[in-house]
């Protein structure tokens, strides 16, 4: 493993955070935190932690011994100043002395200790760094590491490999308990260098933060290095399977029927394909290994106990699909037997988490990480990928042992997790994929950015992949942008295909592309009319067929909705072309609404008129307002509401429509009220 220390690097960090009035210790501290973030066999997404001692001053201007440690929601890849609050020392270390200290106790005592009250939560490992009398200590769940302290002789081999450079320390779950053990082991060794958490990880300790983190480098080296003696990657030659595509969205909804309604449903996918994840995937002893645990405690928060395991998917898709219905019936029956028998032994009455994997591992095929949005799936997937690396290299070192079902338990059902449970209302389009064509124009932005405010996962297809791009990046919060010319049905086919592949299927699709050819029909060439009806009803039909495809492998019903434009209902002159290829959309959307209503599958359609879109352009406003005598102004606000009509009501609606659990072959007007446009 290499350092990642640079001096030049540590002393621009020192002036900059300088002039911040931030500490040099405090400086150095999040200098040398970021360098252990930066590496995911170091920690991943809010794992491990970091802290330093030093001094500050109270509110009458008195010295106080200071210890900053990491609080919680911070990750240490990207923590700043903040991310390691200060809290009074002297007080943490009197704890010591009490003979037994609650997580909630404990919790209380830190923030009573803080001396920023609006802090954030210090580190519950906080007591560890706080007894352990060295200034900069560094904490991370390094794969080879967790890979040696993963053991059934960790105790032994960890003395072979390490030496005297650091002590063991038998599994006590984090909290007062542990900080004490590790302490006394300290005391008993006060010039190791660090100390190794059997089935946990590895601490550090310095008195200077290079120190502190060097060690960890050099310590984890050891460990990679006797891992690297003894593990030989094995080849994994894939088979042909049906393709992920198609086993994805099926995957997303046996989860969803076995859920069937007791259970939130609804869940995104992120496939993982590494050497690593398929090596696991295609291991011979893969349903053995699966339920012995995870790598690191904390990880059971993210990934449950043990991953499912899906059956090979040699067969049949519709054969595969009630395979692993079942395989995930089973993984919910043994989740709830798991559940009631620890629940029984402990004396906090606890609430059950849904029963559902969070990782699925797919024979030849690869780890499926599972989240209520893509992030919180990638971060499952992540971790799957790393729990897979640990389990390989302590196989191929000796034999993977983590803690047992009763510690990971307690671990899972924490009572400073389960407080947090039902704090939050979801957002309501969380756990949604949606798809808009047209993503790049006005309207299709304007839509992408209200449905990310509701929570949903949003992919905009274009045929301008760039301006797809920008727009994705003016929705943020992880937007896709993929190209897609929706004229050609390869080219939506491609694009449907690859949101299955990323996000394991597609809830909501806004059809949105069209053109607007203007020109009276007596002078109008064929050519403009069959290009009209190219984007304005062919691509509509490629688009709603490569979703209804994947909705139904699926099962979960869906939503279809069609820009439509009042066109449809209210032509105007000079702008058949357009009127009339919208009114054949407005048909085809009547008919997916018929013959898709049996599959749940919702299909609206939303009239807006006179958006500045993109479509309609200063120009054509200039020739509709000129073909209906009216001045620009008067015709942008010739409504009943006398006002302009925006691409962001368009987006509400939109919105709107996809939120409406019973209404379909509904048509919804967005133009500020249109007399000759009212549906009848
Ligand atoms: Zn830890």
């Amino acid at each position: 493993m290499q350092s990642l220390w640079n001096d030049a690097d540590a002393i621009a960090c020192v002036r900059a955070y300088g002039e911040l009035g931030v500490s040099e210790d405090l400086a150095l501290r999040t200098y040398s935190a970021r360098l252990l973030g930066a590496n995911p066999s170091l920690v991943l997404h809010g794992g491990g932690n970091t802290s330093v001692k030093t001094k500050g001053h109270d509110i009458f201007g008195d010295p106080v011994d200071l210890l900053h440690v990491k609080g919680s929601g911070w990750d240490l890849a990207t923590i700043e100043p903040a991310g390691h609050p200060a809290v009074r020392l002297e007080p943490l270390l009197r704890l010591r002395s009490l003979a037994a200290l609650s997580d909630e106790a404990m919790v209380n005592a830190q923030r009573q200790n803080l001396m920023d009250s609006s802090a954030p939560n210090p580190s519950v490992e906080t007591l560890l760094h706080a007894f352990i009398p060295r200034k900069f200590i560094d904490h991370t769940h390094a794969t080879a590491v967790l890979a040696l302290a993963n053991q059934p002789d960790a105790a032994a081999l960890i003395k072979r490999v390490f030496g005297d450079r650091v002590a063991c320390v038998r599994y006590v779950a984090p909290g007062f308990d542990l900080a004490k053990v590790a302490a006394d082991a300290w005391d008993q060794a006060p010039t190791i260098e660090g100390l190794v958490l059997l089935n946990h990880g590895l601490f550090t300790f310095g008195d200077t933060a290079q120190q502190s983190y060097q060690r960890m480098i050099d310590l984890v080296s050891q460990a990679e290095a006797h891992v690297a003696e003894h593990r030989r990657a094995a080849p994994s030659d894939r088979q042909a399977s049906p393709p992920t595509a198609d086993l994805l969205p099926t995957l997303r909804g046996a989860l969803s029927r076995v859920a069937s309604g007791h259970s939130p449903g609804r869940w995104l996918l992120d496939l993982r394909t590494s050497a690593g994840a398929l090596e696991m995937a295609n291991h011979d002893r893969l349903a053995e290994l699966a339920g012995r645990g995870v790598a690191t405690p904390d990880h059971v928060i993210r990934t449950k106990s043990w991953p499912l395991v899906a059956p090979r998917p040699d067969s049949a898709l519709l054969a595969w699909r009630a395979e692993v219905t079942a395989a995930v019936e089973q993984f919910a029956d043994r989740y709830r037997d798991y559940f009631k028998r620890n629940a029984d032994r402990t004396p906090q009455a606890k609430t059950m988490l849904d029963p559902l994997p969070r990782v699925v591992v797919i024979p030849n095929v690869g780890l499926v990480g599972i989240g209520r949005s893509a992030a919180e799936a990638a971060i499952a997937a992540d971790i799957a990928e790393t729990w897979a690396e640990t389990v390989l290299a302590a196989e191929a070192v000796g034999r993977f042992e983590p803690i047992g079902e009763a510690d990971t338990f307690d671990m899972e059902y924490w009572v400073l997790e389960q407080a947090k449970l039902g704090k939050q209302a979801e957002p309501r389009l969380l756990r949604h994929v949606v798809v808009i064509t047209g993503g790049a124009g006005a309207i299709g932005a304007a839509t992408g950015r209200a449905f990310a405010s509701e929570g949903a996962q949003v992919v905009l297809l274009d045929r301008d992949e760039d301006a797809a791009k920008a727009a994705a990046r003016g929705v943020g919060r992880g937007a896709l942008a993929l190209h897609c010319d929706v004229t050609d049905n390869q080219s939506v086919v491609r694009a449907f295909d690859e949101v299955a592949r990323t996000f394991g299927g597609v809830d909501i699709v806004v059809s949105n592309a069209g053109i607007a050819l203007s020109g009276a029909m007596i002078d109008l060439p064929d050519e403009d009319l069959r290009a009209s009806f190219e984007v304005n009803l062919f691509s509509h039909q490629a688009v709603a067929r490569a979703a209804i495809k994947i909705m139904r492998e699926q099962g979960m019903g869906g939503v279809l909705l069609f820009n439509v434009s009042k066109q449809a209902l209210n032509p105007g002159a000079d702008f058949g072309a357009y009127g009339a290829s919208k009114a054949a959309l407005l048909a085809l959307a009547r008919q997916y609404a018929i013959e898709h209503g049996k599959d749940g599958v919702r299909v609206n359609m939303i009239n807006p008129d006179r958006i500045r879109s993109g479509l309609l352009t200063d120009e054509m406003i200039r020739l509709r307002s000129a073909a209906r005598g009216l001045d620009a102004a008067a015709y942008m606000a010739g409504n009943l509401l006398g006002r302009e009509v925006t691409a962001n009501d368009v987006a509400q609606a939109f919105v709107f429509a996809a939120l409406m659990p019973s209404t379909t072959g509904a048509v919804i007007t967005v133009d500020g009220g249109n007399t000759a446009a009212m549906v009848r």
